[in-house]
């Protein structure tokens, strides 16, 4: 297959260090893929495994000339590794999904049934969500507090089990922006987006590539990503506790002048300890939100490519050589 040619799905699937999970993965996606009625490519992106994982992607793209094979040259993160497969793929649908088979490859045909009627995003909520308590109570919260700032309405952030077209791709694609999640991004663009629900399954093989500080970093940049609400948050914040400090200080005052509670030291003791403590709170929080925007208008005009590739098995570059 050339690299120009066009082909009706891409299916791209992000790995990190799933040496374990990939042969059942290969073998449940083939079941599915090759009963597909249209053709079809599926686009590995390897994101800096240093496990056998690329290994197995070349032994299986041997097998199978539909199979493509993206190797980042290190651990970019799943987003980006998503991003480097949108920039390859070449469908006019196109599908992502976990390598970890928690998103079960047999649900690939009814996205693409709801795509084939009209939607250009098909999002999916997970039912049943085989994942420890904690990250499915964090989840809800995230979910709903996102929903609210940024003014979208996504069922599940975290499910990566989706569907877009290509009008949407193109878009993503363009937008260079270095710090996203697709499924809001893909949101934002889309005319007529729908979301099913499907199942989920527990992880079985090899372990989740997200500890607690990465969820709490990809979180993080989820909301201030899509919207400055946190900012303005911080702002009123600022404002009301310091409206509010002033007011208690107020009445401290009014209480020792009038009443003449306790003594003027004792006062003045107390006054200025609170006023630390709440001043000192807000400023560290406001310093961590303001850094965070920095941070980001910083990464944009640095301009850095969002991933760097070491070699694209099954893509123009390779069959030039
Ligand atoms: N992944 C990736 N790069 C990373 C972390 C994860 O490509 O830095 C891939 C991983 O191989 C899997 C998907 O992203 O295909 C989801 O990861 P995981 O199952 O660990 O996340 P969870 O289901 O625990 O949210
Ligand atoms: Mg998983």
């Amino acid at each position: 297959m050339s690299a120009a040619e066009k082909v009706s799905v891409s299916i791209v699937i992000p790995v990190y260090n799933e040496e374990e999970v990939l042969p059942r993965l290969f073998e449940e996606l083939w079941k599915t893929v090759s009963c597909l009625d249209r053709s079809f490519e599926v686009i590995f992106v390897n994101d800096g495994s240093r496990d056998a994982s690329l290994a197995l992607l070349l032994a299986f793209r041997r097998e199978h000339g539909e199979v493509r094979v993206i190797d980042l040259a290190a651990n970019f993160g799943q987003h980006m590794a998503i991003m480097a497969g949108f920039d390859y793929a070449r469908g006019e649908k196109i599908i992502t999904l976990d390598a970890d088979l928690q998103n079960p490859p047999e649900e690939i045909p009814r996205l693409l049934k709801e795509m084939d009627d009209g939607h250009d995003v098909v999002g999916t909520y997970r039912v049943g969500r085989r994942d420890p308590l904690f990250r499915r109570a964090a989840s809800k919260c995230v979910n709903k507090i996102t929903n609210r700032i940024a003014k979208l309405h996504i069922q599940d952030y975290g499910c990566m089990l989706r569907g877009y077209d290509r009008r949407i791709i193109d878009i993503i694609n363009e937008s260079r922006e270095s710090t996203t999640f697709i499924p809001a991004l893909a949101q934002k663009f889309a005319v007529d987006p729908v979301e099913i629900p499907v199942a989920h399954r527990e992880r079985e093989l090899g372990r989740s590539k997200y500890g607690l500080f990465q969820l709490i970093r990809l979180n993080f940049d989820l909301m201030t990503s899509f919207s400055l609400v946190p900012l303005q948050l911080v702002t009123m914040a600022g404002m009301l506790l310091s409206a509010l400090s002033f007011l208690l200080l107020f009445y401290m005052f009014v209480r020792r002048l009038v009443l003449g509670v306790g003594t003027w030291q004792s006062f003045i003791e107390q006054a200025f300890e609170a006023a630390q403590f709440i001043v000192s709170g807000i400023t560290l929080f406001s310093l961590g939100i303001i850094g965070e925007y920095i941070g980001r208008i910083y990464r944009e005009v640095s301009r850095r490519p969002r991933y760097a590739v070491r070699r694209a098995y099954g893509c123009e570059e390779e069959d030039r050589q």
